[in-house]
């Protein structure tokens, strides 16, 4: 049975983008799902047209943003207040600043709070290799190791069929995959709310509406306990096998 589930991501959105389809899924089966982000996205895009005038109020405005992200995905959110560095004039992005094993200890002791008995993080690769992403999923894996070894610890990521490679997180395959088309209105309302990174998202993707960029299909990989090759048979993978998921590799 699934009793509770807290997801851990660097930035407002990666819940969305990665993940949408799945957390409406969670919450339409009743169960309880709680988003951490560790920084409000304030090195992030000011949005085209800006959503607000200075950098120095972009922060403010994407915590807005996630708060109605997540009503629209039936989740609630908090904040860890770590700072996200501004993407630089290169486009090369860059993790905030913690101290690893705070970090670590923050996320165990909020999925210990929440009675979580499954964890939805980053991939090891941080997807697309964004090294906050990567830094979350580390404190994430150490955190469960050391505190809370009986939670189930997923990776999760989002693809758009046709125009991305299947799965990212290259060095990890995925256990499974799931077309999220059914839960698409949500993931869309939920997209919707991130307005300032809207142009971020069409032209990473090089497509011209959101919904055509909006990843339809998801994928997870069991990261904790180990599963040593073998597909995950947990409850986690059993509701997703439900309604459709099927093993890619
Ligand atoms: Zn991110």
């Amino acid at each position: 049975m699934i009793r509770s589930v807290v997801c851990f991501f660097a930035h407002p959105d990666d819940e969305t983008v990665m993940a949408g389809g799945i957390i409406a899924l969670l919450t339409r089966q009743g169960i309880p799902v709680h988003i951490v982000c560790a920084t409000r996205g304030e090195g992030g895009e000011l949005g085209e047209p800006p959503v607000v005038p200075r950098r120095d109020m972009l922060g403010a405005a994407r915590e807005v943003e996630m708060r109605n992200a997540a009503r629209a995905l039936g989740a609630t959110v908090e904040f860890l207040n770590y700072v996200d560095p501004t993407i630089g004039l290169d486009d090369v992005p860059y993790p905030f600043q913690a101290d690893f094993n705070t970090l670590a200890r923050q996320f165990a002791q909020i999925a210990r709070r929440r009675q979580a008995n499954i964890i939805l993080t980053h991939g090891a690769d941080g997807e697309y290799g964004h090294p906050a992403h990567k830094l979350v999923h580390r404190a994430v894996v150490y955190g469960v190791q050391q505190m809370l070894p009986h939670v189930l610890t997923y990776t999760v990521a989002a693809s758009v069929p046709h125009v991305e490679d299947l799965l990212w997180n290259q060095s990890e395959i995925a256990d499974l995959a799931l077309d999220v088309r059914p839960w698409g209105s949500v993931k869309i309302a939920a997209m919707e709310c991130h307005a300032s990174q809207h142009a971020l998202f069409k032209r990473r993707q090089r497509l011209k509406t959101l919904r055509e960029a909006l990843g339809l299909v998801e994928s997870v990989r069991r990261r904790w306990p180990q599963t040593h090759g073998e597909a995950p048979r947990d409850d986690f993978a059993a509701l997703l096998r439900t309604v459709g998921a099927w093993e890619p590799r």
